[in-house]
């Protein structure tokens, strides 16, 4: 199985800073080896990135509707981001979900959406530090994911992906242990056998993210239900960003 790692751009550069970035990745990414390299940058610049670097680096929209097409001024949908080359979406990433209000319900139907249209869906998860410190995690996660798959069968899940980020890692600096990393992701992995079956578990990847850079990445992604990382800060930087790839493809290599 090959690793992702995905660079979560989130509202960060300019035209010229985002193609500039654009043309650094692929410039260094000459053989991804078994890690699958993608990047969501803000969404005006997918489709110029798309016809200029011509599926280099496969693109993720940050997120998407959780309609069809039709009277929602602002909106783009899942089809829309298909017909320009897109190939994933993230959904339900903590800052759209405390920022913008995204409820278990739109994420729920965002999957929805994402699948049908033939994309491959990132789903994020993840507790505060409150629900960790009182021991609520696993509980805040599992919910999270069982609510957001209601509607998936294990099919669907072939176009599914999941990335765990616990948000008090996420942009703090403060990363998750290698231990609590895999103590969660092998959690949510028996909780996919518990919800379909045992070739959906051993083959979602589940990506790890929060504050991961290139002095930790490789001791995460030798966990052995870790299967590579979303990046936001270290995203920003082609150096920081290759270096993590490299470390994916290091883990894999020493699993073998
Ligand atoms: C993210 O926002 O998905 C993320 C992991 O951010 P950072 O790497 O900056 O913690």
């Amino acid at each position: 199985m090959r690793n992702i790692v995905t660079g979560n751009w989130k509202s960060n550069k300019l035209w010229d800073e985002a193609d500039k970035l654009m043309s650094e990745l692929v410039t260094g990414i000459q053989s991804s080896g078994n890690t699958e390299v993608m990047v969501a940058p803000p969404t005006p610049f997918l489709a110029a990135l798309q016809s200029k670097y011509n599926d280099q680096i496969s693109l993720a929209s940050q997120q998407c509707s959780a309609n069809g097409e039709g009277a929602f001024t602002g909106e783009h949908t899942a089809s829309m981001l298909k017909s320009i080359g897109v190939t994933s979406v993230l959904i339900g990433h903590s800052e759209r979900r405390e920022s913008f209000g995204e409820t278990d319900e739109a994420v729920a139907s965002k999957m929805e959406r994402t699948l049908e249209a033939g994309l491959r869906a990132i789903l994020c998860c993840g507790e505060n530090l409150d629900e960790r410190d009182a021991g609520n995690h696993f509980e805040r996660v599992l919910g999270q994911l069982s609510h957001a798959l209601k509607n998936v069968d294990a099919a669907g899940m072939e176009q599914v992906v999941i990335a765990y980020e616990p948000i008090w890692a996420i942009g703090t600096g403060r990363t998750a242990s290698a231990a609590q990393a895999q103590e969660m992701h092998a959690t949510i992995r028996q909780h996919l056998s518990t919800l379909y079956n045992e070739t959906v578990a051993s083959s979602t990847r589940i990506l790890y993210g929060g504050s991961c850079k290139p002095s930790n990445a490789l001791e995460i992604f030798t966990q052995p239900d870790v299967n590579g990382g979303l990046i936001g800060g270290a995203s920003l930087n082609s150096s920081d960003f290759l270096a993590i790839v490299a470390a994916s493809n290091e883990a894999i290599s020493k699993a073998v």
